[in-house]
């Protein structure tokens, strides 16, 4: 049965409490919104501290982002909201945070795109990295474009996270799975390298999402995850100074002088 309103609100609340708990956010960051229907967003305001909103602080927003209920002001942040919504019939609601070890993968220039863990690959696939655009302007979605309507977590270059779902819960526990990735992932790096899994193997959880009945589109793109036949290519590679380079060059220069 489809939730009401009032219900929809109290969600965003409990949703909000849990966001600022868990440490996703500081201070008035991030936002959340749900879907109402074809043409309304309910929102998060700007301004307020996520871990401490009231059910009468929302505001509600047309698809192109004019206010049309509420007290409090939109967040600039809508802009990005209403493009994942536009390009996501599938998706009713988003949670955009600033979860710390996602957001230091995002600040380094690493996507979180290893295939390590079962619950990240049949839930996320992947989380891919957008490359950091200023917020408030069209140019922080920009470099998302690409990834929405194939993954249902991105990471936003130097500064966080969005994750979005069929419900503000479904969207929060993809930022939930997602940090506990990135948290795992940090100690597998600081052990000496995290081991991803072969490409057989990533396949049979591909296979295996019908089953637990998870409707995540990411998997499809090469690369997403990056499978251990994917890094042994990469150990193929070698790498050398420009010193070494021009010593190489020189060297192989030599050799045919003296041949001819
Ligand atoms: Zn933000």
């Amino acid at each position: 049965m489809q939730k009401t309103e009032k219900e929809l609100r109290q969600d965003i609340v409990d949703i909000g409490r849990l966001v600022y708990q868990k440490g996703w956010v500081a201070a008035n960051d991030g936002n959340i919104t749900i879907r109402l229907d074809q043409d309304r967003i309910l929102a998060t305001p700007t301004g307020v501290s996520k871990g401490m909103m009231h059910v009468d602080d929302f505001i509600i927003v047309d698809m192109q982002g004019n206010k049309i209920e509420g007290r409090k002001e939109r967040t600039s942040e809508i802009a990005m909201h209403l493009t994942i919504y536009g390009m996501r019939p599938d998706i009713r609601s988003i949670v955009h945070a600033h979860p710390p070890v996602a957001t230091g993968f995002a600040t380094a220039g690493k996507p979180l795109n290893l295939a390590l863990l079962p619950e990240v690959i049949i839930g996320l696939g992947c989380v891919p990295l957008a490359d950091y655009g200023l917020p408030g302007t069209p140019a922080l979605t920009e470099g998302m474009l690409p990834y929405i309507p194939k993954y249902d977590a991105i990471l936003m270059g130097n500064h966080g996270a969005v994750c979005y779902g069929e419900d503000v819960y479904k969207a929060f526990f993809k930022m939930e799975t997602m940090e506990h990735f990135a948290r795992i992932t940090l100690v597998a790096e600081l052990l000496g390298g995290a081991k991803a899994l072969p490409r057989l193997e990533v396949d049979k959880l591909f296979d295996s999402r019908t089953r637990y009945g998870v409707k995540a589109k990411a998997g499809a793109l090469p690369g997403c995850p990056v499978v251990a036949e994917d890094l042994e290519q990469d150990q193929d590679r070698f790498y050398v100074t420009r010193q070494e380079l021009i010593s190489l060059v020189d060297e192989a220069v030599r050799k045919r002088d003296v041949g001819c």
